[in-house]
């Protein structure tokens, strides 16, 4: 099952950053989690992980210089309509249509091209435009009409497509069938694929940790 990779004792690539439960991928399950393993694996992990020594604030790098908080002026944002949510229900709709249980190759490249289109929209709403180029330290005095509840709809959307994306290129990835991964295209299991799959940005690759063996691949190049 797939998610964050940790390491057995939950950490992440991130430096001071570590996943538990439903979010992490530590390799305790294979390509089906086994009934009622979930909430068993939440337990376990999030019971180690205060006995895990954290690393001070002073031994972690610094993440944003320290700057003094200035008054920025960028354009003026319009949010009486919220296009956030309708972007979000048409991005749930599509993941579930092509991604769900039941996936194909045609499907998932038709659903990646879409949801770049979807991406490029969230790209270009004023929102996005403003708060993405504010910097550490910066402080934009947010128009009165946009709500907290708004806010958090466009952050959550922003990590929904991000999300969106990588599931989307994973499934493309794994040309077979197994476990809870259906592949209408490829209903067999592959002897080959007894791997974990892990992506990153628009590179996908194969892990074998008992031969140590892996290989790079273009998903959108490889189905
Ligand atoms: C229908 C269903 C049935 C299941 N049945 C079983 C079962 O029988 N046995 C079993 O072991 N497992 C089962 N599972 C899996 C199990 O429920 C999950 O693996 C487990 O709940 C994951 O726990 P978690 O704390 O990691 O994540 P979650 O339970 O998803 O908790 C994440 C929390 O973060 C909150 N949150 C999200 N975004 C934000 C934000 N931006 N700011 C603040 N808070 C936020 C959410 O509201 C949520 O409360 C089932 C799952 C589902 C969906």
């Amino acid at each position: 099952m797939g998610g964050i990779t940790t390491s057995l004792t939950s950490e992440t690539s991130i430096p001071g950053l570590y996943a538990v439960g439903e979010n992490a991928s530590t390799g305790v399950h294979g390509a089906n989690r086994l009934a009622s393993n979930s909430l068993l694996e939440c337990l376990v992990y999030g019971a180690q992980l205060q006995h895990i020594p954290l690393p001070s604030w002073t031994e972690l790098p610094e993440i944003s210089p320290s700057m003094p908080i200035q008054e920025i002026s960028l354009k003026p944002v319009d949010n009486s309509t919220d296009p956030c949510e309708s972007l979000r229900e048409a991005m749930a709709q599509l993941v579930w249509q092509t991604a769900g249980i039941s996936r194909q190759a045609v499907g998932l490249q038709q659903a990646i091209t879409t949801l770049h289109q979807y991406q490029q929209a969230f790209d270009n709403l004023p929102l996005t435009q403003v708060l993405t180029q504010l910097c550490p330290g910066q402080c934009y005095q947010l128009p009165n009409l946009l709500s907290p509840k708004d806010l958090r709809s466009w952050g959550e959307l922003r990590n929904l497509l991000t999300v969106a994306h990588l599931l989307l290129k994973s499934a493309l990835f794994r040309t077979e069938s197994r476990g809870g991964h259906y592949r209408e295209d490829y209903p067999a299991t592959d002897p080959a694929w007894q791997v974990h799959t892990l992506i990153q940005e628009s590179q996908c690759w194969q892990s074998e940790p008992l031969s140590g063996s892996s290989t790079k691949a273009d998903p959108t190049a490889s189905s």
